[in-house]
């Protein structure tokens, strides 16, 4: 059940020079002074909105981050309350993460010494930065353009390196700046829709649109942000409209498997609950599509209160006859499942959630969390061995056999881990997988709190093995090294 992999993104971090900005921190404004309610689904959880409505099966209300229905069933009661409206979980999610580079940079024509002074020495120069900032202060347009340029080098030196949190960061303040420009709007968009946060980034293409209707990279980062939100019809729409605009081999590509989706799921039934939208086969026993919802709600919380995040936008589950499966997903034929930014599952002949069935569930389901959680940069060692950890598989079976292929230096080496499976031998994947495994296993043994650290590197740091080192000061032979020792002291027998 890899497939995380299909879709973990462009790996070359292209040469991206400018951003910014962005007015207004998405996910910040509750309607202040409204009134709220609570939905009290069954599971304990919470929501708070207003304009609650009950139709057709559904609760809905409207939420800062839209609105949101969940289906009846899952519902225990609502709450009327005559407070003003709290806090709801700021909108993002489930990277439906397409390989799509950045828009093309926004030139600062003789900005090199402002960059130059913002970046030097492999590092941005934070004092500098304040300066170009003070100066913008006092409202002179070329102080306002030396601060955007002085932002869009600090963020194009944080992309460089691969920590879209700071470029993000950056790029905002830019954009604060220059609220107006178009690539500054573009660029932020870009970045929000890496972390998952489709809605916010809509926004600010809306506003990119206002002031360049016929933008070609407008339209392909719609679609992006259509096809995150599920909006298959959307997608499909904002995706043809870009290519006639400028046709781009990226958008081709993922227009061709937008199609594709929307085509096989036209008649599809659609169920959803707090945290998911899930499509299925009329086929399908409508009894097993809520049981797969019921079942990946608790999943979502347990799976968040271990590492400590949450995706913050519904994430699209369907449910496959294997035929349809097949077709869809064109992988290699030990896939069983697949996570490829929607959570795409073969449920021919079941009519209820078997073991295996909600095993195969919460492993994708991890994918989906650790994806958002790293910004689509998790090595794949890492994303399985977490979510097969998740799912509760332990090493037990595998132990003897992987101590003697590291006794013999016979174990794969975890660079060759980190990317793409899908090209591996058959003989290997199992292995892949088992190595993958022990690893988690061992560091959550050592302390659950290593593996969030460890999460949380990997989406700043260059390198997973740079992720590693800053996180647990181990490299990766270390690492391979401790996981052999913890499987022979906790399953093998000592001589
Ligand atoms: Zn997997």
């Amino acid at each position: 059940m890899p497939g995380w992999s299909l879709i973990r993104g462009t790996k070359k971090l292209r040469r991206w020079r400018t951003l910014a900005i962005l007015a207004v921190a998405v996910g910040a404004s509750a309607p202040a002074g409204a009134h709220a309610d609570t939905i009290v689904l069954k599971n304990g959880r919470r929501i708070v909105g207003d304009s609650v409505t009950r139709e057709y099966g559904k609760v809905s209300c409207e939420t800062p981050a839209g609105r949101i229905s969940i289906s009846e069933s899952l519902v225990l009661r609502i709450e009327k309350d005559d407070l003003p409206v709290a806090v709801y979980p700021p909108p993002n999610t489930s990277a439906a993460n397409l390989a799509i580079a950045p828009p093309p940079p926004d030139e600062h024509p003789g900005m090199e010494p402002v960059a130059r002074e913002a970046v030097h020495d492999g590092a941005i120069d934070r004092a500098a930065l304040a300066r170009f900032e003070a100066a913008a202060a006092s409202g002179s347009s070329e102080a306002v353009k030396r601060a955007v340029a002085a932002h869009s080098a600090a963020a194009d030196f944080s992309f460089a390196r691969g920590d879209l949190t700071a470029a993000l960061a950056q790029s905002e303040r830019a954009l604060a700046l220059d609220p107006g420009q178009v690539p500054l709007l573009l660029n932020v968009a870009y970045l929000r829709l890496r972390g998952g946060e489709y809605a916010g980034a809509l926004d600010l293409l809306d506003r990119a649109r206002r002031a360049a209707p016929d933008s070609a990279d407008a339209a392909k980062l719609a679609g992006w942000a259509d096809y995150g939100l599920n909006r298959l019809p959307q997608a499909v729409a904002e995706w043809k409209r870009a290519q006639q605009l400028r046709p781009d081999a990226e958008v081709a590509k993922a227009l061709a498997k937008a199609q594709q989706d929307l085509e096989v799921e036209s008649n599809y039934l659609e169920g959803e609950s707090a945290h998911f939208v899930l499509r299925y086969n009329g086929t399908a026993a409508p009894e097993l599509a809520r049981a797969v919802l019921l079942v990946l709600e608790d999943d979502f919380q347990s799976i968040a209160q271990n590492l400590e995040f949450a995706p913050r936008e519904p994430i699209a589950v369907i449910l496959y006859t294997s035929q349809a499966f097949g077709d869809i997903t064109r992988a290699p034929s030990w896939v069983g499942a697949l996570n490829d930014g929607r959570i795409r599952i073969p449920v021919q002949g079941l009519d209820s959630v078997t073991p295996e069935l909600a095993r195969v569930l919460k492993h994708e389901l991890t994918h989906s969390f650790v994806a958002e959680k790293t910004h689509g940069r998790c090595p794949v060692w890492l994303q399985e061995g977490l979510a097969q950890w998740m799912e509760g598989k332990r090493s037990g079976d595998s132990a003897a056999a992987l101590v003697a292929l590291y006794d013999r230096h016979d174990d794969l080496s975890l660079t060759l881990l980190e990317g793409t499976w899908m090209s591996l031998p058959g003989e290997v994947v199992g292995q892949a997988y088992a190595w993958s495994l022990a690893i988690v296993e061992a560091m959550e043994a050592s302390g659950p709190a290593d593996i969030e650290r460890l999460l949380e590197r990997v989406a700043v740091e260059v390198t997973p093995e740079g992720a590693l080192r800053s996180s647990q000061h181990l490299d990766y032979s270390e690492v391979t090294r401790a996981t052999a020792e913890y499987l022979r002291s906790t399953y093998l027998r000592r001589p």
